[in-house]
């Protein structure tokens, strides 16, 4: 019944994660609220690591892709975990640098990075900054050398390939604003000018196709091309790429219609792809790094609301409005995200009712699901949405001045706020 195992239910009918009560977590730390289950986040980014040791001979190292969920504590979690992480701004740069994330387990990622951010990666002396195109090429170059630095370097490119996910989170295929296309020979061009920079060290090469992805076969196909490119590399330049970055978009369960395959599956196959075509083109087994976001925070992640006013308009559709809405998770309102809904003081009751769920926000397109099936509802009732651990609090803004809510995290039945709710005071803060 439920789309994730961390989930059940209690003899008080109310929904509980990693054992603990929803409804006096509600009451205690007050709704929206944002529960996420640091064991299973734990347990995610194990699966993961062990997937490399297990099925790769080749060494690689996963990088958190902090983006879809970062604070303080997602980094400590990253890093007792042993795997390292992905930065695409300063200010999660910072975070990570504000718990002593380990440096050389840090990727620099952002297809249109400024000055300042560039010189504070080579400050922070971040393991790899990935090179988004060669204007970025160059002026990293300059910085470097005028700080007396060396840049150790990927190159992003786009392979060309065409995952099948929502077009706003697609970015293998050539017409991207991220990366250097292979097929118009950018890659390469940018390949040779990196050898030739003196504060470059170009480590190797970086791709990223998509998003919430269920396939296997486009990250095999992605692979093989970036094998190809390593090899063409070696044989026409004589200069071996020794790290080669496949990216993340593991795609996650939110509904029932959503069939994701484990999440050592894909090191498995793509493990399989690399060997082979490594042996095959007479190369190295290169350093594989992958950027698991979503799969590792998203499942583990619930919201909790409550119900306030309901508004049934006769033969159109029933609202039900909650206390939170796309201030705190946009994702509906951006590209029709589907969730699973229950409400979390009656989690074991059928659901017979079918409602529109409805944000607090003076937009009409603040919403969070239509046609959703649900538990006949009140007001007061404890709503539950599942799997929003990923891109919800990160993608949260201050739309109609809300605070943004409290991130709890349960582990071994101890609930803990790891972000605590905005105050009226913070949401003036900047105010002058
Ligand atoms: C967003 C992103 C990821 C993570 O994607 P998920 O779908 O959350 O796994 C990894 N690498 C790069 C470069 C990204 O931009």
């Amino acid at each position: 019944m439920f789309v994730s195992d961390h989930l059940g239910i209690n003899q008080q009918h109310h929904l509980t994660i990693g054992g603990v009560d929803t409804i006096e977590l509600a009451e205690q730390f007050h709704t929206p609220l944002f529960v996420m289950d640091e064991d299973k986040i734990r347990d995610h980014c194990r699966q993961f690591r062990h997937s490399i040791e297990e099925y790769y001979q080749g060494a690689g190292l996963v990088c958190y892709a902090s983006k879809a969920f970062c604070c303080k504590q997602m980094y400590r979690i990253a890093k007792e975990e042993g795997i390292g992480t992905d930065v695409v701004s300063m200010g999660e740069l910072y975070t990570a640098m504000s718990v002593d994330f380990p440096v050389e387990k840090i990727c620099y990622h952002g297809n249109n990075k400024t000055p300042q951010e560039l010189e504070y990666a080579l400050e922070c002396g971040v393991g790899r900054i990935v090179v988004d195109n060669l204007s970025e090429l160059h002026l990293l170059n300059d910085l470097a050398g005028n700080m007396g630095k060396k840049a150790v370097i990927l190159l992003r490119v786009t392979p060309g390939i065409d995952a099948h996910t929502h077009q706003f989170i697609r970015t293998g295929q050539l017409d991207s604003k991220f990366g250097l296309a292979i097929e118009l020979g950018l890659a390469m061009e940018a390949i040779k000018q990196a050898i030739q920079l003196p504060h470059i060290v170009l480590d190797g090469i970086h791709c990223h196709i998509g998003s919430q992805i269920f396939d296997i076969d486009p990250f095999e196909h992605a692979a093989e091309v970036m094998l190809s490119l390593i090899a063409e590399v070696q044989t026409t330049l004589d200069f071996s790429l020794k790290t080669l970055n496949l990216g993340g978009g593991f795609g996650i369960q939110y509904t029932d219609s959503d069939d994701p395959v484990a999440y050592d599956c894909y090191m498995k196959r793509v493990s399989e792809v690399v060997k082979k075509k490594a042996t095959e083109l007479g190369l190295p087994l290169p350093y594989i790094i992958i950027e698991p976001g979503r799969s590792i925070v998203g499942p583990a992640g619930i919201t909790l609301y409550t119900v306030g006013n309901i508004k049934e308009i006769p033969n159109i559709r029933k609202y039900l409005a909650v206390d939170g809405g796309m201030t705190d998770n946009p994702r509906y309102a951006l590209y029709q995200a589907e969730y699973n809904f229950l409400i979390a003081n009656r989690a074991d009751a059928p659901k017979d009712d079918t409602v529109t769920v409805a944000g607090r926000c003076c937009e009409s397109g603040d919403l969070l699901g239509e046609h959703i099936k649900l538990q006949s509802a009140q007001v007061g009732d404890i709503l539950a949405v599942c799997a929003t651990g990923a891109y919800n609090y990160a993608m949260s803004s201050h739309y109609n001045r809300v605070a943004k809510p409290a991130v709890i995290m349960v582990s071994g039945g101890v609930a803990k706020e790891v972000v605590r709710r905005e105050t009226l005071e913070d949401l003036t803060r900047f105010d002058i």
